[in-house]
């Protein structure tokens, strides 16, 4: 998942890429094999009148035995570690046996419709989904398109996630576009498969009148299915996802999947990783200029990259996954931070970002994670623990107390690589770690690996215990010795505080109807100490009114050391504070290369990046 900054997700033109893709009459995309099972499932999904926002499904499965059977919604989607409650938005649920009688049935959990079936051996259940979130771990449909995530919409026979399931998607009539990473059934109009639903939880559908763009990487078919491109370069932009994808093959000696699809869904915010595709939001306004554009590349590149660390590279709690609850790992830092480490080398790699960029763009990671207040409170384990509660959608008191495994991740998968380059005189690094993750735990044990066996591996590739790392930098809050890491490579590091320009406040406001809300108080800031609060309603500044779109004017006019009468609202009353500005000053944590580093510092930075 990438969740945009400050936080930052298969399909296919199925017009476009039915014969591309005709070589897939295998078993599913990419990775899964098909396990023989007795009961067959087959769905189909019809949106008729698409402004009434609900998908309507139908789901056939034969050969079941039992006198009932549990038809159940997913609580949340893999990649998005928090509960969604899918179920919510189902109506209108009916099952009927394969004559078409109606069979009685009860809701016995949130997520589960429990029908008599009385040993039928084919039972056909149907049932609207409500969706209207143009959201890449969501549902969307409307008049310009519809986006499907299946965990969301596609129910399973409890018990029977390993049966082979077919899915017919019916599209709105004038829409000519059904793009997934779904292997599709010859011969059958939009008509797909997957071996189990694993497969089919795993590769979301993007349907409408979307542009399709195909290429070629590493020999292997490729597609951009897009909601809105903009404006920008086709030629170009497919050109740099192929240069991404073939430094992902040279680092990894091979790709999954037989094609791969990245799915532009729509304006927002967020990607989302699959099996063989990505979910992305595209605001196309931010790719006007390069610097928006190679955050796109290196946003791109993450989702893509998580097809290894995380979809086969992976801590052991997240697949099997069970779809009923939270599926815990200490193990966040290390798929989505060192996935976010990866998008620098891969674009370093693929011609696509300098050196000098990559470290600017570390030091500003750093300073990130260093810089924010929950740093103090949350380590990079107990913050990946905690996500199901703690990251996405944080209030006030999380911002204040909890730390981005995205970020924290990303550092410590910089000092891992450095630790193992230096301690094994560059005949290792990070790469190997990831070639003997995905080797031993994926290809040949067939499942994740435990928190132990990373360090094992990870010891392994350095030759030298690594507990620095793994007893103290991971799981507590203790400071890091960055100096010494970054040292081996001839880098310095800016740890002293710098002054910020400008005057500190110290609260954030949001905009409620445009007046200015505090949304949050930094701890031990001007604000906090003059005694505002979240929800507080900051109505004037020295008597002059501000709302949300005057008040950073308003204190950018002001000089630290001025103190500020404050009016604002709470619990409708009206109150005076006074608060002093300050100065705020933090380490930049800005990386540079040393003038003059020594021979074997300057080899380990020119093996490290180009
Ligand atoms: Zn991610």
């Amino acid at each position: 998942m990438t969740v945009t900054k400050p936080s930052r997700p298969v399909v296919g033109c199925f017009c476009a890429l039915l014969l591309a893709l005709a070589i897939a009459a295998l078993p599913g995309p990419g990775l899964a094999q098909s396990r023989a099972a007795a009961p067959s499932m087959s769905i189909a999904v019809s949106m008729e009148r698409p402004t009434t926002h609900y998908y309507h499904v139908v789901l056939r499965a034969e050969g079941l035995a039992g006198e009932t059977q549990d038809f159940k919604m997913p609580a949340w989607t893999p990649g998005y570690y928090r509960i969604m409650d899918y179920a919510k938005s189902v109506k209108s649920f009916k099952a009927e046996d394969g004559q078409g009688r109606a069979l009685p049935f009860e809701k016995t959990a949130k997520n589960t419709w429990r029908v008599r079936s009385g040993k039928a051996a084919v039972v056909v259940v149907s049932y609207d989904v409500y969706a209207f979130t143009r959201f890449v771990a969501d549902s969307y449909l409307s008049d310009d398109g519809g986006f499907i995530t299946p965990a969301g919409v596609f129910m399973h026979v409890a018990g029977r996630l390993d049966s082979p399931v077919t899915v017919t998607v019916l599209p709105s009539p004038g829409w000519k576009q059904v793009s997934t990473g779904l292997d599709p059934v010859p011969g059958r109009d939009n008509t797909f498969r997957a071996p189990d639903f694993d497969t089919l939880y795993d590769c979301p559908i993007l349907i409408g009148n979307q542009e399709v763009l195909t290429f070629e990487a590493a020999g292997l078919p490729h597609t951009v299915a897009a909601y809105d491109l903009g404006s920008f370069d086709r030629t170009k932009f497919t050109g740099d996802l192929k240069r991404i994808v073939e430094a992902s093959a040279g680092l990894m000696g091979e790709l999954p999947y037989r094609h791969y699809t990245f799915l532009i869904i729509g304006p927002g915010g967020g990607g989302l990783e699959h099996l063989n595709s990505t979910a992305v939001t595209l605001n196309p306004a931010s790719l006007t200029n390069a610097r928006g554009y190679l955050s796109w590349l290196s946003f791109i590149a993450h989702e893509y990259f998580h097809l290894f660390n995380v979809k086969s590279i992976r801590p052991i709690a997240l697949g099997p996954f069970d779809y009923d609850r939270e599926n815990y790992t200490n193990m966040l830092w290390f798929s989505e931070g060192v996935t976010v480490y990866y998008e620098f080398l891969l674009l370093n790699r693929a011609g696509l970002m300098t050196r000098a960029e990559v470290l600017e763009r570390l030091g500003s990671i750093i300073a990130d994670y260093e810089n924010a207040p929950g740093r103090r409170h949350q380590p990079a384990t107990l913050s990946s623990f905690d996500t199901w509660t703690g990251f996405f959608g944080r209030g006030e008191h999380a911002v204040n107390t909890t730390v981005s495994y995205y970020d924290i991740g990303c550092g410590l998968g910089l000092l891992l690589d450095l630790r193992i380059r230096e301690a094994s005189k560059g005949r290792s690094s990070l790469d190997d770690v990831m070639r003997t993750l995905y080797r031993t735990y994926f290809k040949d044990k067939k499942r994740g690996f435990t928190d132990r066996e990373l360090r094992e591996v990870c010891e392994g590739a350095a030759g030298v215990p690594l507990g620095e790392i793994f007893e103290v930098y991971a799981p507590t809050a203790e400071k890091w010795d960055y100096a010494k890491y970054l040292g081996c490579a001839g880098l310095t590091i800016d740890l002293e505080p710098r002054s910020a320009a400008g005057p500190w406040f110290g609260a954030s406001t949001q905009d409620r109807n445009g007046d200015a809300v505090v949304s949050a108080v930094e701890p031990d800031s001007p604000a906090s100490r003059a005694g505002l609060s979240a929800q507080d309603e900051i109505l004037a500044f020295d008597g002059k009114r501000v709302d949300q779109r005057s008040i950073q004017g308003a204190l950018d006019a002001r000089k630290p050391g001025d103190t500020v009468k404050v009016l604002y609202s709470r619990r409708g009353g009206v109150i005076e504070a006074e608060v002093v500005l300050e100065v705020k000053a933090e380490p930049r944590f800005k990386i540079a290369p040393l003038a003059s580093p020594s021979d074997g510092q300057r080899a380990l930075l020119d093996s490290w990046l180009k």
